[in-house]
């Protein structure tokens, strides 16, 4: 069985071959011929000179007729490990690779070859990559200022599956083509970024959060101060990762943060919650409202697909035909503590002598003696003024 790897090789002279990532470009890129024996392992390696790119060339590869009678050293232009390794040095190949006939392999091939004797092919270690194979074929390609997420001929698939559910890169690669349309609303993030590492919005924002196998929007476009709106398909009451990533959004200044369950269109099914919650964005990033919006749920699949063909977001179908709509606009007032301007996590907390608020021992630096003892305490602002 023989097989064609592209190498790339660190040969430095006396050196063990060493693994390098595959985009360093100190690297050299050799092809390499090898024959396989049944058992997995490499009876023989060569090396083809690159121009011999696509093709297995039988003059290239050695054979036994042809091994030169004293060791050989491998140098940068001809590696030859197979036949001029000492007795008892095996080489294997880890992963399986390369298809000799389409010249397609999965990914790295990592060759180790291990001797019992300490001799100069001790431990060599090639990485070989088959830099032949063609890229992941991808769908379309998003960009947002640095940001760029290609999207494969599977994410269409799942997009347009009935029961597809959308993913965090369906997601953000929707919300980066909001971003692009209209810079100046805030949010719009990578679903991915939650916790501490959410920035603050310096304006209104519109951000798809994911609260648990479930999409909703988050909105403060329109709102007065300290609200914010959940356009939730499903309509249940804000839950803690809503509203955490709603404070750490807001900042607010107020004592409360008002969670508004707006009535959006009910989802039919158990999938397109992350539909609906593009269909909400989009409408609210053009200025209109989600409120009473009727949606055509049997074109929202193919209207996402057409989005990202066109690298466009435009308003979701609507229906005139009567759909659902939650009964109520649910309304939950949060309060929040500390500098931090979230609601009680349950952990250590300090109260100002002077203004009553609560602050995080961790967020304001108090010492632990202070916490324990019964002098009051004033917070920053109360002393500062
Ligand atoms: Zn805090
Ligand atoms: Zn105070």
């Amino acid at each position: 069985m023989k097989r064609q790897f592209k190498v790339n090789l660190d040969v430095t002279e006396g050196e063990p071959v060493i693994k390098r990532a595959k985009n360093d470009l100190s690297i050299e890129t050799e092809i390499v011929s090898m024959d396989v024996g049944v058992d997995g392992n490499i009876t023989e390696i060569s090396a083809n000179t690159p121009d011999q790119h696509n093709t297995f060339n039988d003059d290239k590869v050695q054979t036994d007729t042809n091994v030169p009678s004293t060791p050989h050293t491998p140098d940068k232009h001809d590696i030859d490990f197979g036949t001029t390794l000492p007795s008892g040095v095996t080489a294997g190949i880890w992963e399986s690779q390369l298809d000799p006939d389409t010249n397609v392999s999965s990914d790295e091939t990592v060759v180790t070859t291990k001797s019992d004797t300490k001799t100069d092919a001790d431990d060599i270690q090639v990485i070989l990559v088959d830099d032949t194979s063609a890229d992941p074929e991808q769908w379309v390609e998003i960009k947002c200022n640095d940001d760029t997420i290609t999207l494969y001929p599977g994410n269409k698939e799942n997009i347009l599956q009935r029961d597809g559910w959308l993913c965090d890169s369906e997601i953000t690669a929707a919300q980066m083509l909001l971003k692009n349309q209209f810079p100046y609303i805030d949010g719009l993030e990578d679903t991915a970024i939650i916790g501490n590492h959410i920035t603050p919005a310096i304006s209104e924002f519109v951000q798809i959060v994911n609260t648990g196998n479930h999409w909703v929007c988050l909105s403060t476009v329109g709102c007065p101060p300290s609200q914010v709106n959940v356009f939730d398909s499903l309509g249940t009451a804000a839950n803690p990762v809503a509203i955490e990533h709603a404070c750490r959004t807001l900042v607010s200044p107020e004592k409360n943060v008002k969670m508004v369950n707006q009535k959006v269109q009910v989802q039919r099914n158990g999938n397109d919650c992350g539909l609906f919650a593009l269909a909400f964005s989009t409408e609210i990033c053009h200025g209109s409202s989600p409120v009473d919006c009727s949606y055509d749920a049997s074109l929202l699949r193919k209207h996402l697909v057409r989005c990202f063909e066109e690298n466009h977001m435009t308003p979701f179908p609507r229906t005139y035909r009567r759909v659902i709509f939650h009964k109520n606009v649910k309304t939950l007032n949060v309060p929040i503590y500390c500098i931090c301007r979230l609601t009680n996590d349950n952990n250590s907390y300090v109260q100002c002598s002077q203004c009553s608020e609560w602050y995080h021992q961790d967020c304001v630096n108090i010492p632990g003696n202070v916490v324990k003892s019964t002098v009051p305490w004033g917070c920053l602002k109360c002393k500062s003024s």
